[in-house]
């Protein structure tokens, strides 16, 4: 029979499918004899078994009723028992960590008796109890009832005027309890609930549902979380941080998450429950502090901390609260780091013999270093340094401030850069975060919402800049000086150093990037990457090449660690002032002027070639013979008509306008294009192909490889693949041919093509336009939105490759390509030959190599390496 309910006793850390990720790590931890508050998991399957049926799955309620059976025998008490309750807290933990995006609702088990029990075991101390009821009742009241949460923030606000939440008494509590069993009546018309396991079903429940809360969706959309894990629920005993002075709650990480470096870094806040931290409501102290205020519970967190980093041999983030004197853990895990801090920590750990160098491989993404390749600003440009607030997230970003989250969506829907500047953010910012450059808020600390979510999306964000006094309603913010920055001012932050200038700041390249393009080694973080580096490339299988079409990105691709160039495009070589030859060519009346055309065209493609195969020194350089259909090369239709209809044009535009109507077509990206030009129009693959040769033996050591294009069925490849043999037999060079595969039909018949074919290119961006019908150049701003909040898929095929679909047809044409062949050579020059996922895929399809812009030819480099260690995944969330 299935088992929905298990003991913190009985899970462990690496079963997060099904305890999700706080579930294990409470488990975990308790069997590691850390001091955690006894409690139980619902699985994650229960939760998907309740989204599908809308009904909690036979058996579950027996279970749990068991499991809080033991816990209150273990407590000796029971639930919400009136003169010594029990409370627990019912808390949301999914697999894949969604910081603050689903519910929890905490001192479940107060009622209108309870609470005096509750007075009765604080040692009489009624403001506690009366604090925690009215904290209930606010949560429950939300997150369970759907009661809009401003309704209890007034009617808290309104009785605290400007003082602080502490100063509150009893007494005022009390009333504030009675003001919100006002407010649960008036909006449901019914009691709040005071039976304590009705109110632990409901919460149950409510956790459940949330999972499928807007903001959890979005979260998930830009995270890539799939959207049918569902979540866990952990129903904990409750220790309080709000009982009094000698309590309190914090956050910490057993290292840096910004740089990495090692050292204490969090945040306390005295007699406070936990979501005061992460709210940012009071400002918190550092954790060092809490030295001096009870020495032996921080003596006792350090052991932990440190004890915890043995164990997960990683930066682990906690979440504490000490009650009374007494330390409980509430919650660890692998914590978030920025993408400096994964490689720098990845190889501290290396230095420590906690981990090995191929497992810092495995600890640091393509994604990650693709941040860090992200520009920095100027520190020669001159700056109006307005304030400075913590560094929460790295990066540099300029953009229009904006004060609230729709406007920084309406703004960035308008092409506009805009940065998204709050008091502090909550979970309902998400949408206004994911569309600004950057974040800055005025309170809170580097454990805040804004700070996590911004740094597990790699976002820019500056937080707690205290010096600024924010003003929503007003849209503007002052700084110190009199400065005022009003809605749409240009503000730059960098999240590097926590610094904040007026206008806009120039950026440069990144440290990474100047040492990739053969800088020294300089800083810690480089160091670390370069070592990494070294190491990916040890292990990798994959080659990586890089699609480049100019020697200036040929040279980059060689700097970057490029192998060779997998597509250099031609058609660009038909533009500015060559447009005039195609003119010529399609306008030729007879083959004498056709060939007088293609003739004018040759040397100049011969010299394109000549620089591209010097800039790579003896590497190889596929060279694609040309693709697009031939009318993008003449002027616009509608251009023309104009010029002919009020009498402008001249003879040449006459005809050109003749030509531009016959080769018009309605779908011209299954029109005449790839290999039927070259079919259709005698001698333009030639010259292409007499092109490359001269250029081959001008430059020593060339090895040019012919790619023809758009190949659907072998018979084209023969006819365009003998006339290239004979001119490159006729000149003496020796290059391979091969083709593109990017038509479904090529894929299926890849046994045939392979006999005319010495190497494969999957060009994917066609592959995938054509498996899915989805024209690559519209769809994604047509619709894809829709389809993504749809979840037809969880991130565009034209990003990430399709496996199921795409994949299966490049696995196909693998199998039997080799089949065919032996050594038939493998590649990939479609975008996804810079996409992690995608990359890993290569690897799994036994492709020889990836070929990708030369930007991303690092990230190439790393994903390749990570992917030869079998068991890793393509991404480390
Ligand atoms: C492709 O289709 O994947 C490809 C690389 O060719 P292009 O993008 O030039 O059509
Ligand atoms: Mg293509």
């Amino acid at each position: 029979m299935a088992k929905y309910v298990y003991d913190f006793t009985e899970g462990n850390k690496d079963l997060k499918d099904l305890l999700g990720g706080k579930g294990a790590n409470l488990a975990e931890m308790t069997n590691l004899g850390l001091p955690v508050p006894p409690g139980f998991t619902i699985t994650s399957e229960a939760c998907r078994h309740y989204l599908a049926e809308g009904a909690v799955p036979d058996g579950l309620e027996r279970e749990v009723a068991e499991h809080l059976g033991a816990m209150e025998k273990r407590m000796g008490k029971t639930l919400g028992q009136a003169d010594d309750p029990l409370l627990v807290s019912v808390r949301s933990g999914a697999k894949f960590s969604m910081p603050g995006m689903m519910e929890t609702v905490l001192n479940i088990g107060l009622n209108d008796e309870s609470v005096h029990g509750l007075a009765k075991q604080a040692g009489g101390n009624d403001r506690f109890a009366w604090d925690s009821y009215r904290r209930l009742i606010q949560m429950f009241g939300k997150t369970v009832l759907g009661i809009d949460g401003e309704l209890f923030e007034h009617a808290l606000e309104s009785l605290k005027g400007h003082r602080q939440d502490t100063d509150l008494g009893a007494a005022e509590l009390q009333g504030l309890v009675e003001t919100f069993k006002g407010i649960v009546r008036d909006q449901t018309g019914k009691d709040f609930p005071a039976d304590p396991r009705e109110q632990m079903r409901l919460a149950v429940m409510a956790v459940f549902d949330s999972w499928n809360a807007p903001r959890a969706i979005l979260y998930r959309r830009q995270e890539r979380i799939p959207a049918d894990l569902g979540t866990a629920v952990n129903i904990v005993a409750m220790v309080f941080g709000n009982v009094g002075n000698d309590s309190g709650t914090g956050v910490a990480f057993t290292r840096d998450p910004g740089s990495g470096q090692q050292g204490i870094y969090g945040d306390y806040l005295q007699n406070a429950q936990g979501e005061d931290v992460v709210a940012g409501i009071r400002n918190t102290i550092p954790l060092q502090e809490l030295e001096r205020l009870d020495k032996s519970s921080y003596d006792e967190l350090l052991r932990i901390m440190e004890t915890l980093e043995n164990h997960y041999r990683d930066l682990c983030d906690i979440e504490f609260t000490i009650e009374r004197g007494k330390l409980w853990m509430l919650q660890t895990r692998v914590g978030k780091r920025t993408a400096a801090a994964a490689f720098c920590i990845a190889t501290q750990l290396v230095d420590q013999g906690l981990i090995t160098l191929d497992e810092a491989v495995t600890r640091v993404t393509g994604d990650q270093l693709a941040q860090l390749m992200f520009p920095r600003f100027d520190s020669g440009a001159e700056k109006k340094k307005i304030a400075k607030g913590m560094n929460a997230s790295p990066g540099a970003a300029v953009g229009k401030a904006v004060f609230s989250s729709a406007r920084a969506v309406e703004l960035a829907g308008q092409g506009e850069d805009v940065i998204l500047v709050r008091r502090e953010t909550n979970p309902d910012d998400l949408s206004g975060m994911i569309a600004a450059r950057g974040i800055l808020t005025s309170r809170g600390g580097k454990t805040s919402h804004a700070a996590v979510v911004a740094r597990g999306m790699g976002k820019t964000c500056v937080c707690g800049a205290e010096e600024l006094e924010v003003s929503i309603g007003e849209r503007r913010f002052t700084a110190p000086g009199d400065i005022v920055v009003n809605e749409g001012d240009l503000i730059s932050i960098d999240g590097t150093t926590g610094e904040i200038f007026l206008g806009e700041v120039p950026v440069v390249d990144s440290a990474v990037v100047e040492y990739f393009e053969g800088g020294e080694p300089g800083d810690d973080l480089v160091r670390a990457v370069d070592r990494i580096m070294r190491r990916a490339d040890e292990v990798r299988r994959l080659g990586v090449r890089a699609n480049a079409d100019t020697p200036e990105d040929a040279a980059r691709a060689r700097r970057f660690g490029g192998e060779g160039i997998g597509l250099c495009r031609t058609e660009h070589m038909f533009l500015g002032e060559r447009r005039q030859l195609v003119e010529d060519l399609v306008l030729a009346s007879g083959d004498e002027e056709r060939q007088a055309a293609l003739d004018a065209l040759e040397p100049l493609q011969k010299a394109d070639f000549v620089g591209i195969f010097q800039a790579m020194e003896g590497q190889p350089v596929t060279v694609r013979l040309i693709d697009p259909p031939l009318h993008e090369f003449l002027p616009d239709l509608t251009d023309l008509s104009v010029k002919v209809a009020t009498g402008d044009a001249t003879d040449k535009d006459r005809k050109l306008l003749g030509a531009v109507k016959r080769l018009h077509e309605q779908n011209p990206m299954l029109g005449l294009r790839g290999v039927r030009l070259g079919l259709v129009i005698p001698g333009l693959f030639a010259m292409q192909v007499r092109a490359i040769a001269q250029a081959a033996k001008e430059v020593p050591g060339a090895k040019p490889e012919i790619m023809i294009p758009l190949v659907a069925a072998v018979q084209e490849l023969e006819a365009v693949r003998e006339e290239a043999a004979g001119i490159l037999a006729d000149l003496g060079v020796e290059a391979l041919i091969g083709t593109m595969i990017e038509t479904p039909r090529a894929a299926l018949t890849a046994g045939q093509v392979a006999e005319a074919a010495q190497f494969f290119s999957f060009g994917t961006n066609d592959l995938t336009q054509m498996t899915w019908g989805f024209s690559r150049d519209d769809v994604e701003a047509a619709f894809f939105s829709r389809y993504l909040e749809l979840g037809m898929f969880g991130v565009s095929p034209f990003e990430t490759l399709d496996r199921d679909g795409v994949g299966r047809l490049v696995t196909i044409a693998v199998e039997e390509g080799r089949a065919a062949r032996p050594d038939l050579k493998l590649g990939i020059c479609g975008e996804h030959g810079g996409d992690p996922d995608s990359v890993h895929f290569c690897h799994q399809a036994g492709l020889d190599y990836v070929s990708c812009s030369p930007f991303r030819i690092p990230v190439a480099r790393l994903e390749a390496g990570r992917a030869a260690f079998a068991e890793c995944d393509s991404d480390t969330r």
